[in-house]
């Protein structure tokens, strides 16, 4: 079995003054374990440099919730791979259902990031996940496949950077529905042989694959124990240190 380290990472999405992230920042590098899994927090990017000085020396890393993938240019409100390097960010969200549904993303430009990310940047995190009307007309891997395949296109099995994938049912995120263990890790193991299939096994049986959709301390233990679940993306309850400390601290 390859070892692959659990990673929690916790996206706060649009919260969060500065004062506020260094408080919950803080409060999270106090109460992980470092021995435990890899954890990860991802401030809007105006608290990202707060956020940076307040885990610098702790094994807490940084995450940006989004990038252009241009390095610098006419883009007005646009973030890019060398301006979060230049913040220490290690992680990069990308594809989040609420970039492509609220916002408007498509696959090409998601697929840009993604190969931006991966030749220099921050470890790229590739969100995919289907709506509840396709998961009710049994195209949950149709939807997710096309949205892997669109969002690795052109990527060659010896591409040069790690990748981390997050399988988020849209039904399921900040709605307090969560997928049974069950049901997530059969589309886990659905995008782990969509890897073996496009990439090769070893590749495929080396990337982390997180669950997100209303993780919480009470849920993340039996999402946990499933094989292909190797970590959380978490949005509301990564909000507090009360939420996000049990989920960053689970034990199976
Ligand atoms: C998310 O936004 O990625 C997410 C999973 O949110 P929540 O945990 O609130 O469902």
């Amino acid at each position: 079995m390859p070892q692959r380290r659990p990673l929690m990472a916790g996206n706060w999405k649009m919260y969060k003054t500065r004062a506020q992230a260094r408080e919950l920042a803080r409060m999270i590098v106090r109460g992980i374990d470092p021995a435990g899994a890899e954890v990860m927090i991802a401030p809007p990017f105006t608290a990202l440099a707060a956020v940076r000085e307040v885990i610098q020396g702790s094994p807490v890393k940084l995450g940006a919730q989004n990038l252009h993938p241009g390095r610098e240019g006419a883009f007005t409100g646009e973030v890019s791979v060398p301006m979060l390097l230049d913040l220490g960010v290690d992680y990069v969200i990308l594809g989040h259902s609420e970039r492509r549904h609220i916002l408007g993303e498509k696959d090409d430009f998601i697929r840009a990031k993604v190969l931006a990310a991966l030749e220099a940047g921050p470890t790229p995190i590739l969100c995919v996940g289907e709506k509840l009307e396709e998961r009710e007309e049994g195209r949950t891997m149709e939807v997710v496949g096309g949205q892997l395949e669109q969002g690795l296109a052109g990527l060659e099995p010896d591409h040069p950077g790690a990748l981390v994938i997050a399988y988020e049912p849209v039904w399921a995120i900040g709605t307090g529905r969560t997928a049974t263990p069950q049901i997530a890790q059969e589309v886990h193991a659905g995008i782990r042989s969509w890897l073996a299939a496009r990439f090769n096994k070893d590749l495929a049986s080396g990337i982390r694959i997180l669950y997100g959709g209303s993780v919480k301390g009470d849920n993340v233990k039996a999402l946990m124990a499933e094989a292909d679940i190797d970590g959380a993306l978490v949005g509301g309850a990564s909000l507090t240190a009360e939420g996000f400390l049990p989920i960053a601290r689970f034990q199976l």
